[in-house]
């Protein structure tokens, strides 16, 4: 796994990651808060599509093992958008679909809401899992270059990406993930 911002340095010696790694310096480091306004627009972006996989999982486990299966549906590129409240499950998500692509072990997949870009990469796919609950613009989205993440093997996994219309337009598939109770889970894949 590589930090691409902010985060500490890499633990694991992979091949040097990204060609220009992404820094925002602190000045330009969001500040939390999100407006009111947005949600309107999240409202508004919402875009619908065929629904491919759907799945009610139980605890973190089952949504792991449901990541798993999901390679063929991934295979890059891909730009996927991960919906859901904090908690939903996103995160918890992506360690099974890493683990299937052989890009990093679940252990090794954590959270990249401070550090919002970690690449994982894998013999079939490069993962870039990008949070984006703390970047509250479109200027400030630009800062992290995410297109030139993009290519012919790479897989952008995106939290909170639904904020930015542009994201919204571009996704290949969308991941929606809902509280059913404390540990149950809902879990919708669409393209
Ligand atoms: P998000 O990235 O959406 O904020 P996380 O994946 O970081 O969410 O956290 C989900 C939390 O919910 C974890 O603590 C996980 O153990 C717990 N959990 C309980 N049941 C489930 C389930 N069915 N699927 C996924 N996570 C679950
Ligand atoms: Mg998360």
């Amino acid at each position: 796994m590589r930090t691409a911002a902010f985060g500490p340095p890499a633990t694991r010696s992979e091949p040097q990651g990204l060609k220009s790694p992404i820094f925002l310096s602190a000045s330009t480091r969001p500040s939390k808060g999100r407006s009111s306004t947005y949600t309107a627009r999240v409202d508004s972006e919402i875009k619908t599509g065929t629904v491919l996989r759907e799945i009610s999982t139980h605890s973190a486990e089952e949504t792991i093992a449901f990541g798993r299966t999901l390679t063929e549906l991934l295979s890059p590129p891909k730009l996927v958008l991960l919906r859901g409240d904090l908690g939903a499950g996103k995160t918890t998500l992506v360690k099974g679909i890493a683990a299937a692509f052989d890009a990093a072990s679940e252990e090794d997949v954590t959270s990249p809401t401070f550090t919002l870009i970690h690449e994982y990469r894998g013999p079939r796919a490069n993962l870039f899992h990008i949070d984006l609950y703390r970047i509250d613009t479109p200027r400030e989205l630009d800062t992290l270059a995410l297109d030139d993440l993009r290519g012919d093997n790479s897989i952008l996994l995106i939290e909170w990406g639904e904020k930015f219309p542009r994201l919204v337009r571009e996704r290949d598939v969308e991941i929606a993930l809902e509280r059913e109770g404390e540990n149950g889970r809902r879990i919708r894949v669409s393209a």
